[in-house]
């Protein structure tokens, strides 16, 4: 299967040095590999949230027989590493951009179903009594200068159109005195949607609470071949096959070209990098004036997300390397420690103790996609979420799993349904990242200055 990045990116033996996997308690149990043959109704390759959701969904609302197919383990993937920012997001596009391409109501039900996404979450976590140390109420959005400011007022007016509800605008301020006091603020939006969580936490109890409604899981299963046989799917793993009826393709952006003809070439993994420090201490944060308990992000290009987490260390996270060599995880570990030291001086000697990558997965037309393959009956897929998967692959989860059924339990927006494309010369398809870092970086040196 095709590899369009280093090595070390795929490989679990290598420690991944997250402070998720350092803080989030025991694996999930009883996940053993395939062994020998085995059958069953569905199987899910992929054990991230959008295979763990469908898993639950079909097992639960349907009493579907469903194996999940996990390479690693739940949550290794994107699931377990991510800022987890439980927020709105999955496609590529803005909402007016959907508008342009599909009209006002398709864009209004976007935003709709954006919203379930995020209670979804909530409510399988209290639910079922998840310990995923959810954090704050809301998301924001902060301006480093005039221009930014001035495009988050239009923002506000455009989700009071489209979205119907009300966005709060911070002046610097309201910024300084209520969230935190850092040089280059100009001023913040509050969203009124989206919380904070502990994503492998999350991956885990989604996988536990599958297991409870009678989902295998198979860890250290990588699928490697594929073929049909008497109209049924086998899927070769290392140690033995699974015979399934139905497969759903949950891999994201851990595909590899190969596994699948309707994925090939179809989906441009881009990395993410994060770094977590040391625990700050009171004195510290309150060289800050640091009170933020929701999830933030930044105007700012290439520097995407960050909080302060609720035992008080720093997270932040961003766009990433293009090869994911270890040596480039050096050089991106570096230069997100600088990053913290130029937005808060005041914490530029607090140690990263954490740096850790993994894949978010982007589409050629910037839009999730969730559906069947058409030339392949019993094959669906639900992928690329452009890096806002936390809620939209749980809801989308559901989503595919209400079309394996046969007894679809939300309609899809059009933006979902799309045919999913290859790009135009997928073995190139990284030169479109390239591109995008490049002028990135550029406009990000801009904006410093
Ligand atoms: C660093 C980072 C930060 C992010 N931050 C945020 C955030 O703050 N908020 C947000 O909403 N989203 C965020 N995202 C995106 C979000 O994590 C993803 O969109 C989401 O986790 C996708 O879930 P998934 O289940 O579709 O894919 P994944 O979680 O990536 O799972 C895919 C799984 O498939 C498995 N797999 C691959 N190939 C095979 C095979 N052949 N056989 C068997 N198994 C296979 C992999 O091992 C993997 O476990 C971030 C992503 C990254 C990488």
């Amino acid at each position: 299967m095709t590899r369009l990045y280093h090595d070390a990116m795929y490989d679990p033996a290598r420690p991944l040095d997250s402070y998720w996997e350092a803080s989030a308690g025991e694996p999930v149990a009883d996940c053993d590999p395939v062994e020998g043959d085995i059958d069953c109704d569905v199987a899910v390759v992929g054990g991230g949230f959008t295979g763990l959701s469908a898993a639950l969904h079909l097992a639960r609302d349907e009493q579907i027989g469903v194996r999940v197919i996990e390479a690693v383990a739940p949550g290794w993937g994107a699931s377990g590493r991510n800022g987890g920012h439980c927020c709105f997001g999955g496609a590529g596009l803005d909402p007016t951009e959907i508008e342009d391409r599909f009209g006002e109501e398709t864009a209004r039900w976007n935003i709709a179903v954006q919203r379930e996404a995020i209670d979804l979450v909530h409510d399988l976590a209290t639910a079922n009594e998840l310990d995923i140390d959810m954090q704050g109420r809301g998301e924001l959005c902060v301006a480093h200068n005039a221009k930014a400011l001035a495009e988050l007022r239009e923002e506000t007016a455009m989700w009071k159109r489209l979205g119907g509800f009300d966005c709060e605008m911070l002046s610097e301020g309201a910024m300084r005195e209520r969230m935190f006091d850092a040089p280059n603020i100009s001023g913040g939006m509050l969203f009124p949607f989206g919380f904070g969580l502990h994503p492998l936490k999350y991956a885990r109890g989604l996988a536990r609470i599958a297991q409870r409604q009678g989902v295998r899981i198979h860890g250290n299963s990588p699928v490697l071949g594929w073929r049909r046989e008497n109209g049924l799917h086998r899927l070769e793993t290392l140690r033995g096959s699974v015979v399934a009826r139905k497969v759903l393709i949950a891999t994201n952006g851990f595909t590899r070209d190969g596994l699948h003809r309707a994925v090939d070439g179809c989906l441009l993994p881009a990395i993410s990098e994060i770094v977590a420090t040391r625990p700050l201490t009171d004195a510290e944060l309150a060289r800050h004036r640091f009170q933020a308990s929701v999830p933030l992000y930044d105007k700012r290009p290439l520097f995407a997300y960050f909080r302060v987490l609720p035992d008080r260390r720093i997270h932040m996270g961003g766009a990433g390397g293009t090869t994911g060599s270890p040596a480039s995880k050096k050089r991106w570990r570096s230069f997100l420690t600088r990053r913290i030291a130029e937005v808060w001086p005041e914490w530029r000697d607090v140690e990263v103790e954490c740096c850790w990558r993994g894949f978010v997965c982007l589409s050629r037309d910037r839009l999730t996609h969730v559906g069947a393959v058409p030339d392949d009956p019993g094959v669906f897929y639900s992928l690329a979420y452009h890096g806002n998967g936390v809620a939209m692959a749980t809801w989308s989860g559901r989503a595919v799993a209400g079309l394996i059924s046969g007894r679809p339990n939300r309609a899809l927006p059009a933006t979902m349904t799309q045919p999913l494309k290859p790009f135009p010369f997928p073995a190139f398809r990284k030169l479109a990242l390239y591109r995008r870092y490049g002028g990135g970086m550029l406009r990000s040196m801009l904006a410093r200055g």
